[in-house]
């Protein structure tokens, strides 16, 4: 199960995608299989790093907005939906019942979130997701105060007693995860093995860490001394590994071993756009890297609740070009080379071999 989360390619390849993707190499209308949902732009932390800070600014998606997007979402057939913000998704008022509705509806339900509120909401969400992962960024309640300014009280004993908690009752994955930092004078580096020791000890599933990217999403570049500190704690936390629990390291820290942190891009068109989307209180947007951005917004649900409506009518698909938009790493450029590969025939949906992994999260 661990090794599947970032396998996309064979996530794709199993049966529930099977249709979509048939549709798909025939050129046919598909829509989004995986929606993320920004509920709220609230935050309660003070990030200085936060790339979404600009889009903070008190909005909600209304309730009866929210409710009906998700009846639609299950009518379309979409498989999976991703709380998540620009904002903290529990900061949406009643997040529990909005997150038990979309699982009455038959969606997944995967969350990420600050941790915060993880108490508030502990049996909705030990009962309704299939994963959780909580941005700790640290190892201690110090580091945490530096590395997320905020004026919650105990705040970092209140995140890692609601995740020993989640761990005890949940029924799916729970991760931490570690933004590396190496800013205003701050270093988190060496605190990786602490805070995977601690991640194991809470009862998490997975330990993840992940670099940072600047306002554009470009990965951003740090010290020599600082990657060092981090190629050797890959290999301490290795030790920590068991059939329970695995350290996970994205793709992208692979661009950092390479020593190149772009990606250039040599299509013109994103089909990941047919099969995932972002929904924020501000606008719909083709994915989380655009978040934000008006020149590639879909529309607003404010003015237009009928997601599909705008998907139909937007012409994003054609004006966004990621060989000039998306010359950042890309998690997902991976799946769209897969898509290529199956417009052009290079691969056959019928001769593709049907992957057993039930991870619907592509
Ligand atoms: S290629 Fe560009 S538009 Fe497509 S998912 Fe990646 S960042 Fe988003």
């Amino acid at each position: 199960m661990f090794n599947d989360i970032l396998n996309y390619n064979d996530k794709l390849s199993s049966a529930t995608y099977r249709k979509w993707l048939s549709d798909f190499a025939d050129s046919k209308r598909v829509y989004p299989q995986i929606i993320e949902l920004d509920p709220t732009t609230n935050c309660m932390l003070a990030c200085p790093e936060c790339i979404s800070a600009e889009l903070l600014n008190g909005k909600s998606i209304p309730k009866e907005i929210m409710y009906s997007m998700i009846d639609n979402f299950s009518e379309h057939n979409v498989k999976g939906l991703i709380f998540i913000g620009g904002g903290e998704p529990l900061m949406y008022p009643r997040f529990g019942s909005l997150l038990n509705y979309a699982a009455s509806k038959g969606l997944k339900n995967g969350i990420t979130t600050n941790g915060v509120l993880i108490d508030k909401y502990l049996e909705s969400i030990a009962k309704n997701a299939a994963w959780v992962r909580v941005s700790v960024d640290s190892s201690n309640a110090s580091s945490f105060q530096i590395a997320r300014p905020n004026r919650v009280p105990n705040v970092f004993d209140r995140i890692i007693n609601g995740m020993r908690e989640l761990a005890k009752i949940k029924t799916g994955l729970l991760g931490y995860s570690f933004l590396l930092l190496e800013t205003r004078g701050f270093s988190n580096a060496k605190e990786l093995y602490d805070a995977a020791s601690l991640a194991k000890e809470i009862g998490c599933d997975y330990f993840e860490y992940k670099p940072m990217v600047d306002g554009m999403h470009f990965l951003t570049k740090y010290s020599d001394e600082f990657l060092n500190t981090v190629w050797e704690m890959q290999d301490k936390m290795k030790t920590l590994e068991t059939d329970d629990f695995k350290i996970m390291m994205p793709q992208s820290m692979e661009m950092y071993r390479k020593d190149n942190l772009n990606q250039p891009k040599n299509y013109h068109e994103c089909p990941l756009i047919k099969l995932r989307s972002l929904v924020t209180p501000t606008g719909v947007y083709p994915c989380p890297y655009k978040r934000g951005q008006l020149k590639y917004s879909l529309g607003n649900i404010d003015e237009n609740n009928d997601f599909y409506s705008l998907f139909d009518k937007s012409g994003v698909y054609e004006h966004l070009d990621p060989s000039r938009d998306c010359q950042f790493y890309c998690i997902r450029n991976d799946i769209n080379e897969f898509l290529f590969n199956l417009l052009s025939g290079d691969i056959k949906v019928d001769e593709l071999p049907v992957s057993s992994i039930k991870d619907v999260f592509v």
